[in-house]
């Protein structure tokens, strides 16, 4: 009896002295697993989140390209919310792009909004001289091709015709026979998807008036969604239902009669894009179709494919 007590007495001893090491242990462990926190890494430092206005544009010239820009981003951050919302599901959304999957058109809005923007610079001083190219049928503005990937002329004339997203369906625009770029957010939507940065050289002008955007979605849906105004009509047309007449937008009926006058006269083709409008206050374009992919567009796709 007298042994078994002396045991069980060299047990407590030794459990007190086995508790300081634990503890100590325990510190131990503790402090490696403190030191092997990464430290932060500025792996983006040199970001550019906003884009450049170049020093040719006056005060008055680049606030209206600054808040052309910004409902630029207001436009295309909804057409990529409202098909993160509801996918192909959205009648508009199926409209526009068939059946093709939703990665590439959320992609390519979603690089506008949230990619880098470095080098990508908007100009006032004409450079190439394209701004008067012909003087019955001046630009509005023009990407600068090869002559500078990155940049982009904004011309005069934008100035006096372009609309805010403030008067989306107003003027009597609606979205089947209104020109793309009758509002500075859709005009300069096209012109950044010209940027190789942006558009990587695969958004290109598969097909172009408004009928031809909607065959495309049904005959070339892989195509619908890397053509240049097909996601510049899907973001007008979802920003003009959800956000601006909200449940009833200015979808408007195409009237493909008015595709077939004389090229002197209105016409509401998304063709003429990169074209002036003349004195109406309607938003067509007047036709001058002969300079489209002249300097807008160096490499035109003719057809479907
Ligand atoms: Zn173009």
């Amino acid at each position: 009896m007298a042994l078994l007590r002396f045991s069980l007495l060299l047990l407590g001893v030794s459990s007190v002295i086995a508790s300081p090491a634990r503890i100590a242990r325990q510190e131990s462990m503790t402090t490696t697993v403190a030191a092997a926190t990464p430290a932060p890494t500025a792996w983006d430092e040199g970001a550019v989140k906003d884009f450049t206005i170049h020093s040719s544009c006056n005060n008055t010239e680049a606030r209206q390209i600054k808040r052309g820009l910004d409902e630029a981003m207001e436009l295309v951050s909804h057409a990529r919310d409202h098909i993160l919302r509801w996918g192909n599901s959205s009648e508009i959304y199926q409209k526009y792009f068939g059946n093709a999957s939703t990665g590439e058109p959320i992609g390519w809005f979603e690089k506008i909004v949230n990619g880098d923007k470095a080098g990508v610079l908007f100009r006032c001083d004409n450079p190439d001289g394209n701004c008067a190219l012909e003087a019955d049928c001046p630009r509005m503005g023009h990407w600068r091709g090869d002559n500078a990937t990155l940049e982009t002329v904004i011309c005069p004339l934008s100035y006096e015709t372009r609309k805010s997203l403030d008067a989306m369906c107003g003027f009597g625009y609606d979205v089947a026979n209104g020109a793309t770029n009758f509002y500075w957010a859709s005009d300069l939507l096209h012109r950044l998807l010209h940027v190789p940065k942006v558009g990587e050289g695969v958004v290109e002008h598969y097909a172009g008036e408004y009928d031809e955007c909607i065959e495309l979605a049904q005959t070339h849906p892989e195509e619908a969604v890397r053509n240049s105004d097909t996601l510049q009509y899907f973001a007008l047309e979802v920003y003009a239902y959800d956000i601006a007449l909200p449940g009833t937008g200015c979808a408007g009926t195409w009237t493909a009669t008015s595709s077939e006058v004389p090229s002197a006269t209105l016409m509401p083709s998304a063709t003429e894009t990169e074209t002036p409008s003349i004195t109406s206050a309607a938003p067509q374009m007047a036709s001058c179709t002969a300079l489209e992919g002249k300097t807008d567009s160096p490499v035109r796709i003719e057809g479907s494919g």
